[in-house]
């Protein structure tokens, strides 16, 4: 691999690799874009099957980072850390300690906080070493992320709904959800809540159970949902759902869910477009997680958090509006709103001011 023509191409600006014999720590922080303000983005703890794959898996995570923030409207950058090792078996306070100091190290230019493989009790240990981390159970730090990202979901489902069908109210509208764990049980609850009709599947029984009851719901099983008759499919599982297996099932007018990287590839993107089916782009979408978690570096508020977090409905609705306007994919729309938010920011920041 070409490290750094990679970095190139892609506009990188540094890539920190860490290691710690004495704890085993094995580990990859990449910060993309810190045009905005600190770069942030989680930990993920991985068994890679190589170094490669763990290297290309950090830039890939710090790139996405970048555009997720920017989208969102935070002034914050891209960035995010892989540590290399199974996070079942391999986990140890002078693991992330170590880890801790190495974030430390980079002295606020990144920021660090629970991913796959992590969680709070991992991020107390990081929090020992370092100030530069979100998530954690200490006094002012925000908790699971998981209900404020199902309820930025919801918000956005209602603009891409306001789209699609011209009301953003989803009282009668079928809506299919895959997976209910985290995200997807709180979101089910919402629209459950608003009067939606659902129609619900998990892998794990125990999930689905109380919902049948408590919420009405019909279940169908995992390979079943992509062709259910519903007005709205919303992917609360794992990514690459959107492929070339299952759009030539989907009945459904609109896309709007929690899960990340859902295209299996961006052509998948353009099918959407072509076929009338109304996507609201992933990384705009969930972002009401971040949202909250970067909401602990001003003093965590969770009334000011929930406010920041009813904005995903603008967010998903301006991306829709340029996907309109000119006429292209929506997850391209969301890269352009992007972009364009970094490059307008990034050249004020050039004027000259007195410190
Ligand atoms: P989770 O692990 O709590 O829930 C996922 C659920 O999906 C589980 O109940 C699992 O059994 C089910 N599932 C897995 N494979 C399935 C399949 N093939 N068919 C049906 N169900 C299946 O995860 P979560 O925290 O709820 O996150 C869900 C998705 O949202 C993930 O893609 C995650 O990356 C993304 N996301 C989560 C957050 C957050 O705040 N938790 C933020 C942004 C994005």
């Amino acid at each position: 691999m070409k490290i750094l023509e990679y970095l190139e191409n892609y506009d990188y600006e540094q890539l920190v690799i860490c290691q710690d014999r004495t704890s085993g720590l094995k580990a990859i922080i990449c910060i993309h874009d810190t045009t905005l303000g600190p770069a942030l983005g989680g930990t993920r703890m991985w068994n890679y099957a190589s170094e490669e794959e763990a290297i290309l898996d950090a830039l890939r995570l710090a790139r996405g980072m970048t555009y997720k923030n920017a989208a969102a409207g935070l002034n914050l950058g891209g960035g995010k850390t892989v540590i290399i090792g199974d996070s079942r078996t391999q986990k140890s306070e002078e693991l992330f300690r170590a880890f801790g100091r190495y974030v430390q190290s980079l002295n606020g230019r990144y920021i660090t906080a629970e991913d796959v493989g992590t969680t709070v009790r991992d991020m107390d240990w990081v929090h020992l070493e370092t100030e530069f981390v979100t998530g954690a159970s200490s006094s002012g730090a925000s908790g699971d992320p998981s209900p404020m990202t199902a309820r930025g979901v919801w918000r956005g489902m209602k603009a891409a709904a306001k789209e699609a069908f011209g009301d953003d109210s989803l009282r009668g509208k079928t809506i299919a959800i895959q997976g209910l764990g985290h995200v997807g049980y709180c979101l089910a609850k919402h629209l459950h809540e608003e009067g939606a009709k659902l129609i619900v599947t998990d892998i794990h029984e125990d999930a689905i159970k109380h919902l049948i009851n408590e919420m009405e719901a019909v279940v169908v099983r995992p390979e079943e949902i992509f062709g259910v008759e519903a007005d709205i499919y919303a992917p609360c599982a794992m990514g690459a759902v959107i492929n070339d297996e299952t759009i030539p099932q989907f009945k459904f007018k609109v896309i709007a869910g929690a899960a990340n990287n859902v295209l299996q590839e961006e052509r998948h993107g353009d099918k959407l477009h072509d076929l009338g089916i109304l996507y609201a782009p992933d990384y705009v979408i969930n972002s009401g997680g971040v949202i909250n978690v970067a909401d602990e570096l001003e003093g965590y508020d969770y009334q000011r958090a929930l406010q920041k977090v009813e904005m995903v409905y603008d967010n998903v609705a301006k991306v829709l509006q340029i996907a309109k306007q000119m006429n292209i994919p929506t997850y391209k729309a969301a890269d352009r709103m992007a972009e364009q938010r970094i490059e307008r920011l990034g050249q004020i920041r050039s004027n000259y001011l007195r410190k």
